[in-house]
């Protein structure tokens, strides 16, 4: 069998880590319980795992474990942070505030609230893909009752100033909520010194499972008032009903506390491949970085480059190396990505990028080999269009 390709795209997903799926394994089948049958043994197992996971999950954040909202993923955590938002403040205002740069399970979800006669301002972000402070304050409304803003972008990395934000937005007692799905385990996320008062998670970008995320929710100085957007059983304080999803959560908890065990040793590890793929990709000419150089996730590295067809250029690499294109995160589109467009990129540009997403498990040797082999692809293809 031929050698499958290096895995550089885990900003869309990752594997999950051994020791992540070991503590998950007895939770399928010894400890099965359910962590609401508190009647028995099988109940107080599930209930004991899920509790030991919700407090390294608080913790990593700084919060409480109440506060920590069991989900299916970072898409319904948005979802109902921004429609449980709207639904249970709607009489003290209909306007929001995001950014132009979100994660479609963003956008979307703010989309759908304005076909109910909600306004949304989408900000616009610098050409470094980092939002102007001054765009927001100019964006504050007496109606204003959210502001989303993402921790870390999933396309280019960049990370946006979280407690800077944070602070504005409390100064005008409006709820701050930041999808953090990028951002949990790699940085430092603090929702106290942040004034974050509800964050999604999610446990697949980062060696965790996929199909378990959290909702933080802010329960003090304020606390927020969140419409359950699924209601049953009454389960996660009625935010969030269904039988909770023992082994996934415990292996979330797993994963976060590998993460934050590690995060200073491997942001370092990753920093040290990223540059030197940059490095070596940035011999080529007519080659751009997209996002800022340094205030982004450790392991993304996002360019764009000249002279080549976009889909010619994934055709190229896809036997060696698996990575996005600026296109890919609608799987079935291939329109120029919203973000790349919004750093002010031409629609032509923008399609020929490809998101490098390096994660724990990559070396310097497949670095290497991605980095020989992406250059040798831009040529060839560059010498082809002289031909034609
Ligand atoms: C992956 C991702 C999501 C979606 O998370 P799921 O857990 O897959 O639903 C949302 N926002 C960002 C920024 C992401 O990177």
């Amino acid at each position: 069998m031929s050698q499958r390709p290096i895995y550089l795209d885990c900003h869309s997903t990752t594997p999950v880590d051994e020791r992540v799926l070991n503590t998950m394994l007895p939770y399928f089948t010894e400890h099965f319980g359910n962590a609401s049958s508190i009647g028995h043994m099988y109940g107080w197992e599930a209930e004991a795992a899920v509790k030991k996971a919700r407090v390294t999950i608080a913790e990593a954040i700084n919060a409480t474990p109440e506060e920590i909202v069991f989900t299916s993923g970072a898409t319904e955590a948005n979802n109902l942070a921004i429609k449980g938002v709207a639904e249970a403040y709607f009489a003290q205002g209909q306007h929001i505030i995001t950014l132009e740069t979100e994660h479609n399970a963003v956008i979307d979800p703010c989309n759908y609230l304005k076909t109910l006669g909600f306004e949304i301002t989408f900000l616009p972000v610098q050409k470094d893909g980092i939002i102007n402070l001054k765009d927001l304050e100019k964006a504050f409304r007496d109606d204003t009752i959210l502001v989303s803003i993402m921790a870390a972008n999933n396309e280019i990395g960049v990370l946006q100033p979280l407690a800077e934000i944070g602070a504005m937005c409390h100064e005008r007692n409006i709820i701050f909520h930041s999808d953090s799905a990028q951002a949990i385990g790699k940085i430092p996320l603090d929702v106290q010194a942040m004034n974050i008062d509800l964050m999604s998670l999610t446990a697949h970008k980062v060696y965790g499972a996929k199909g378990i995320g959290a909702l933080y929710v802010r329960r003090r100085n304020p606390r927020v008032n969140l419409a359950s957007q699924q209601h049953g059983g009454g389960h996660e304080r009625g935010m969030r009903s269904g039988t909770l999803y023992t082994p996934q959560i415990v292996g979330f908890g797993k994963a976060v506390e590998i993460a934050l065990q590690t995060q200073a040793t491997e942001n370092a590890y990753l920093t040290q491949l990223r540059q030197s793929l940059w490095e070596q990709l940035s011999q080529l000419t007519g080659i751009h970085l997209n996002g800022h150089p340094t205030q982004r996730l450790a392991g993304n590295l996002n360019v764009s480059v000249e002279g080549v067809d976009g889909s010619a250029l994934l055709l190229g690499l896809q036997s060696v190396m698996a990575v996005s294109s600026g296109a890919a995160c609608s799987s079935i589109s291939t329109a120029p990505s919203h973000v790349l467009t919004a750093l002010g990129h031409s629609e032509k540009l923008a399609y020929a990028s490809v998101r490098f997403g390096i994660g724990r498990f990559n070396t310097a040797t497949e670095i290497n080999k991605v980095a020989e082999h992406f250059i040798s692809t831009v040529e060839s293809l560059r010498k082809q269009a002289v031909m034609i």
